[in-house]
């Protein structure tokens, strides 16, 4: 049994590019659904580190401001009125972790930004603060140590999707498993239907859509491959190990840079379900030598360089676990070698009501939604009315939930075809694996 529903748009994907696109194109006056394979969030969202750059951490070691630091200048503004609830999404339930980010010197380079000095001398959004100023951890930290306050606040990724969901959920829909995906096109190449189909007396669901967005991150390079697309971005990953602290003293919200592009550390914190402080660790170490290294050697090189960077720290009774991540992102056909993309990419393709989207950063999710508006504009696709009507859940469809924080486990999808949470393995003996 195959149900129908007719829709305006059909978003694939219910990360922050496909929730912020939703809300958008809702507000707009189209009629959507947004479709979910695992739970909303569940890819890259929630494991974000959930700063919004404002540019500094681009401009970390360059002469001046970049491309990418340009266009990222104005998205702090952007998100800061959602969250007052002033913005084209309502975000007034999302929990801001920090106003600021800082930045801070290990005591081996004396306190100077090195290098970075000059840049950020410069910018009006990066201060230093003196002892009373600095966050708790600092409180013990030599004289040495330079710390300095960036104007970027960083948010809770989990509570933003939620808040998303709070508004949208009503439209976010996960199917019970997937079978089998079939497009029928009309005779000019554009797509007219996806139907899903679970290969269970759950029966299927023909979506009847005058257009469709692909902003299932990873996904991406699957649908593409799927629908035969003509576009000339290729989807790419870049991989991410990174580290999880549980047993933290408290908050951070830091990157401890040195004379590199790159901070040495990126340190985000969350709280576990027990109340205690999860320091969640990226920067430099979660990239090129940390992706080669193993479990165990991750744990081991994150313990060396928190003991090295943040010496003051009693890091005895903490346990540890890492976890691995792709960012995904599109790029030009034309662009060499693999690099961060400079904005957000969204193209559509040659056959005319597919658009594909990859934010490249959380920051950049609402020009990413209103890049993909436009497109869809452009391709004649127009709202047809009945964004409230809700909308009547064959058997084999349910509303997405939300995912998990990446201490508290991670979606992956079963044998069966069906989505379950995976979880976390903890270790304080120098070792840990996240199963
Ligand atoms: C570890 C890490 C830290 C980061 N920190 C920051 C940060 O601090 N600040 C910042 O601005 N950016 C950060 N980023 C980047 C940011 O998280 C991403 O750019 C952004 O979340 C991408 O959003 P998305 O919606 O495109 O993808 P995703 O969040 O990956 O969402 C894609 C969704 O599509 C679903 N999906 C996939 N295939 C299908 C399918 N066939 N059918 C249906 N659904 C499907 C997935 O389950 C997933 O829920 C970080 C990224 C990582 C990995």
């Amino acid at each position: 049994m195959t149900a129908a529903i007719s829709i305006d748009v059909l978003i694939i994907g219910g990360g922050i590019a496909g929730l912020w696109t939703l809300a958008r194109l809702r507000r707009e006056g189209y009629r959507c659904v947004l479709l979910e394979r695992l739970a909303l969030g569940a890819g890259q969202t929630i494991a974000s580190q959930g700063i919004i750059h404002g540019g500094v951490k681009y401009a970390l070691g360059s002469s001046g401001h970049t491309d990418a630091s340009r266009a990222i200048a104005r998205m702090p503004e952007i998100w800061r009125r959602c969250l007052r609830g002033e913005g084209e999404v309502d975000l007034r339930s999302a929990r801001v972790l920090s106003e600021h980010q800082y930045l801070w010197t290990s005591p081996g380079i004396l306190g100077k930004l090195g290098g970075l000095g000059a840049t950020l001398a410069m910018r009006a959004d990066v201060r230093r603060v003196e002892s009373d100023g600095r966050p708790p951890i600092f409180r013990d930290a030599p004289r040495s140590v330079g710390v300095y306050e960036v104007d970027e606040p960083v948010l809770d990724g989990w509570s933003v999707v939620e808040a998303l969901a709070a508004a949208q959920g009503a439209w976010c829909l996960r199917p019970a498993s997937v079978r089998r995906v079939d497009v029928r096109r009309s005779d000019d190449g554009r797509v007219e239907t996806v139907s899903v189909h679970t290969g269970t007396t759950l029966g299927g669901v023909e979506f009847r859509a005058r257009g469709v967005v692909c902003a299932a991150g990873e996904g991406n390079a699957e649908l593409r491959a799927h629908f035969g697309e003509p576009i000339s971005l290729m989807p790419q990953t870049r991989p991410l190990h990174m580290v999880m602290m549980r047993g933290a003293p408290g908050p951070l919200f830091a990157h401890c840079v040195g004379a590199s592009t790159l901070p040495h550390l990126t340190i985000t914190s969350g709280r576990d379900r027990s109340g205690a402080w999860v320091w969640y660790v990226g920067g430099a170490i979660a990239e090129d030598q940390g992706v080669a290294r193993d479990e165990h050697e991750q744990v081991s090189a994150a313990r060396r360089a928190i003991g090295e960077m943040l010496g003051w720290i009693d890091l005895d009774g903490c346990a540890f676990a890492t976890c691995r991540w792709n960012r995904a992102e599109g790029v030009p056909a034309s662009q060499s070698g693999v690099r961060r993309p400079e904005g957000p990419t969204v193209e559509r393709s040659g056959f005319g009501n597919v658009v594909y989207v990859w934010p490249t950063k959380l920051a950049f999710a609402p020009l990413a939604a209103e890049r993909v508006h436009a497109e869809l504009h452009r391709a004649g696709v127009h709202p047809g009315g009945g964004a409230d009507e809700a909308i009547d859940l064959p058997a084999m469809l349910e509303h997405a939930p939300i995912g998990p924080r990446p201490w508290e486990g991670r979606m992956v999808v079963s044998e069966d075809g069906t989505p379950k949470i995976q979880d976390v393995r903890w270790s304080s003996d120098r070792s840990a694996t996240q199963a």
